[in-house]
This record gives C-alpha cells, sequence and structure tokens, in this order.
C-alpha cells in the first residue's frame, strides 16, 4: 500500500473506532453493576435473588454457549427488569477477527438470546476479554452499544467475599461501570459480595444505574 493511501485507510480506521463505555455517563454518587460469562444454573438464579431483595437493575453480558444450554434463566433476567448484553457465542477472543467473523458470531448469539427471551432488547455487547478488533464497530452497527468497565474487582480468582466486598467499597468512583461475574466458575463470593455492599452503598447516597447508551 502507497504512503498515502496506508494514511487515508487509518483516518478512515479512527472515524470508525468506537467509543466503549465505562461509566453511566450521569452525574453524582451513581454506579453501574454489570456481570459476566452466565448464565449459570446456581449463581444467576443467586445474584437474581439478590439483586430483587435490594431493588437493583443490573447488566447481565451472556455467553451464548451458555444461554443454549440455559435459556429460561435468560428471560428471568429480562423479565426481572436487567438489562441483556452480548458477549459473544464461546468467549473466544475476537481481537483479530474480521468484521465479517465478528458479525457473524454477535448475530448468531443475539439470535439465541431472542429466541430464550423474546422481545427482550440486547442493548449492549462486551467483548471477551476487552479485546476488541473489529467488535466495538460491528456491535454498533448492529444497534448495539459497546460496554467496556472502569473498575474490575477481579472476582474471578477468587480472594474471599469479605476481599470483594472491600474492594467494591474502596475502589467505586462516581459513574463506574463495575465488571463482576455470575458465570464461569464458582460465583458464590461475588453474590455474597453484592449482598453486602449494596445496601451500604445505598446508606451513602449511591445510586444504581445503567451503562451509558442503554
Ligand atoms: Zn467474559
Amino acid at each position: 500500500m502507497a504512503g498515502e493511501e496506508r494514511q487515508q485507510q487509518q483516518q478512515q480506521d479512527r472515524r470508525a473506532a468506537a467509543t466503549i463505555v465505562t461509566s453511566t455517563g450521569k452525574s453524582g454518587s451513581s454506579v453501574a453493576f454489570t456481570f459476566d460469562d452466565g448464565p449459570d444454573p446456581t449463581h444467576t438464579p443467586a445474584m437474581l435473588d439478590v439483586l430483587k431483595k435490594h431493588g437493583v437493575k443490573a447488566v447481565f453480558c451472556l455467553w451464548g454457549d451458555h444461554v443454549r444450554q440455559y435459556p429460561n434463566l435468560v428471560k428471568r433476567i429480562a423479565d426481572e427488569g436487567h438489562v441483556l448484553c452480548n458477549h459473544s457465542m464461546s468467549h473466544s477472543d475476537m481481537g483479530g477477527w474480521s468484521a465479517a467473523q465478528v458479525r457473524s458470531d454477535l448475530e448468531a448469539t443475539n439470535a439465541l438470546i431472542q429466541q430464550a427471551a423474546p422481545g427482550a432488547r440486547i442493548a449492549y455487547f462486551r467483548a471477551p476479554y476487552g479485546s476488541w478488533g473489529q467488535a466495538g464497530d460491528v456491535a454498533e452497527q448492529l444497534g448495539m452499544t459497546p460496554l467496556g468497565w472502569r473498575m474490575d474487582i477481579q472476582d474471578w480468582t477468587p480472594p474471599g467475599a469479605g476481599e470483594l466486598a472491600r474492594r467494591l467499597r474502596d475502589g467505586i468512583t462516581p459513574g463506574a461501570v463495575v465488571l463482576m461475574h455470575d458465570g464461569g466458575g464458582d460465583r458464590s463470593q461475588t453474590v455474597q459480595a453484592v449482598d453486602t455492599v449494596i445496601p451500604e452503598f445505598k446508606a451513602n447516597g449511591w445510586s444504581f444505574d445503567l451503562p451509558a447508551g442503554g
């Protein structure tokens, strides 16, 4: 490719680059909880019970292979007023995929989600491992907001429910989108930590909101 052509291509790439949302976009003490890699037959219902108990709505980033296994849980998530997010079919690193490959995966995942929860809106897409490549642009073309995060409590290790609660308490910043997990492993500590911190956050004046663009 000639130098000038390459420059034009780079400019085009820059123009096309999607904005990855990492905050609620609201002023004041709002926070958005997001849960990845479910649905899980044990931990997703437990998380839904906790969120219902505290009257909090969250975003669930769904792994297509798990949607196929547990479609009723996707329906429950939607029926209880939470917001759906496409998290790809098989949790592959899409960083090096062509736009066409990404589109085919995202469309297939959306079709599965829509089959499980007819009529439910899929507001967001989150790239596995935060490895975006072409996926942000493709998600926007398909009407989904590319969703990142500002705060990762690293609940996949997992370090104990008390430690997770401490990380949430100490690390929270106004508007933060918080990455947590309800699937892909034993998430009981995450469920417990969320149950602990929601009343604390509310008592301290925090409100629970959705990430921007939802
Ligand atoms: Zn994930």
